[in-house]
């Protein structure tokens, strides 16, 4: 059974129709039945935390608002661009109802004067399923003036950006939404005091709007009922790469990554076995075997020297070159650095050219001592995000797999040259 990806269960969800009949709208009007802050109360006893990556509750992130002020924002990221995450993608797609009516429980709880979802440039069709859904509600009643008769008047707007990893960073994500080039805000402030004009804001991911809508009809301590008392609910992985059944998979928070692997996703390629797994999008620690016992929850995954981030679990298996992956994202991430920062612009630049010349065997060992220097010239140096999550997958995989790095060098070749995954 499926709370956020209902859609695999019920053929067209994304028509209000068919949302409606299976309890659509049902958390908004018991949020409108519900004081503001005691609806805040509700998602803090849930403990849901932020799915776009950081993992921050969503109720002390709102109680940061600055109620002060008269006018507040509510803004969607629904920007998803982390390598190997799809999760979002597939929500406002096939379930956009449930995204909006999400965004409509968390607009009555901050009392926002207006609300946006911001949606990654290339995922057209999963902009055009929200504004057919923002349509079909606003006709019947759910967004506009007085909704369902109550006091609570609300717009919603579906915004289309040009497409850039960066905007996925919320003030970046501001800017732009401001019409402006997506580069980050120096912070503070921050959003919740000086966001969208200058206005209080609250931004949260698009997974995270699809979930209140099930802690409201449920109950906050329903959901706790899933995962463990810090990282409780449940979760959508994205489960891509060298693996027999890449897909998204909602499950319990603390789900064994072996389970998400081998029972659900199928295990690996015939004839092949899984050397690596990033659990988390590409801006964390790669994982080896011998922790693909951990449970995915927020700890356990620090504990075990990674991170859940974004919950894009990507596979690695034993054909795919460990060099030519960390010259890849560093390489994404050289592309997609705003440039505003000098570490990050020019660190990025710089390790993904060492990362290259090592990976076609051109490469020195003078270049492997160099790559963890500039790192470290990098690492919490940065105005954003951006810069420190090009490091963890680099710096991971010339831990576990330094012999893998030594061998191009000493044999100027990649090893794994002939391999399906390599050539591919
Ligand atoms: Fe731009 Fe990179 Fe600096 Fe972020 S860290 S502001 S993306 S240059």
């Amino acid at each position: 059974m499926h709370y956020l990806l209902r859609h695999r269960d019920v053929p067209g969800m994304d028509s209000l129709r068919v949302y409606l009949n299976q309890q659509g709208y049902q958390g908004l009007r018991r949020a409108l039945s519900m004081d503001p802050t005691a609806v805040l109360d509700e998602v803090s006893r849930s403990g849901l935390r932020g799915r776009g990556g950081a993992g921050f509750p969503t109720g002390r992130k709102w109680s940061f608002l600055d109620q002060s002020q008269p006018v507040r924002y509510l803004v969607v990221n629904a920007d998803e661009a982390e390598p190997g995450t799809f999760k979002d993608r597939e929500l406002i797609e096939h379930n956009p109802h449930q995204v909006i009516e999400g965004a409509l429980i968390a607009a009555y709880a901050l009392n926002a004067a207006e609300a946006f979802i911001f949606v990654r440039g290339e995922l057209l069709q999963g902009y055009e399923s929200l504004l057919r859904a923002r349509n079909e509600a606003r006709q019947a009643g759910y967004i506009g003036n007085h909704i369902l008769g109550s006091a609570f008047s609300i717009n919603l707007s579906v915004f289309r950006s040009a497409g850039a990893y960066i905007c996925g960073e919320e003030t970046a994500l501001l800017e732009s939404l401001e019409g402006k080039r997506g580069q980050p805000r120096i912070k503070p402030p921050f959003p919740a005091q000086v966001g969208l004009y200058g206005k209080p804001t609250v931004v949260n991911n698009a997974e995270t709007m699809a979930n209140l809508p099930v802690i409201l009809v449920n109950g906050g301590d329903w959901y706790r009922s899933y995962g463990t008392s810090d990282s409780p609910g449940i979760k959508i992985f994205s489960v891509s790469g060298r693996i027999a059944r890449p897909d998204n998979y909602e499950v319990p928070l603390a789900t064994p990554l072996d389970t998400l692997l081998y029972e659900y996703a199928g295990g690996p390629l015939e004839g092949h076995s899984i050397k690596a797994v990033i659990p988390g999008g590409s801006s964390v620690p790669l994982l080896v075997p011998k922790n693909f016992g951990v449970s995915l929850d927020y700890e356990s995954l620090v504990a075990a020297g990674s991170m859940l981030g974004s919950g894009g679990v990507m596979v690695l298996d034993d054909t795919v070159c460990i060099v030519r992956s960390a010259a890849r994202l560093l390489k994404f991430y050289r592309t997609e650095s705003c440039g505003k920062c000098t570490p990050c612009r020019e660190g990025t630049y710089w390790m993904a050219a060492i990362l290259e010349r090592i990976e076609e065997g051109a490469g020195t060992m003078d270049d492997l001592a160099r790559l963890p220097d500039i790192a470290d010239n990098v690492s919490g140096k940065c105005l954003c995000p951006l810069g420190d999550a090009s490091l963890p997958f680099m710096l991971s995989a010339m831990k576990h797999f330094r012999g893998e790095f030594i061998e191009h060098i000493q044999e100027h070749r990649c090893p794994l040259a002939s391999t399906l995954a390599h050539s591919a």
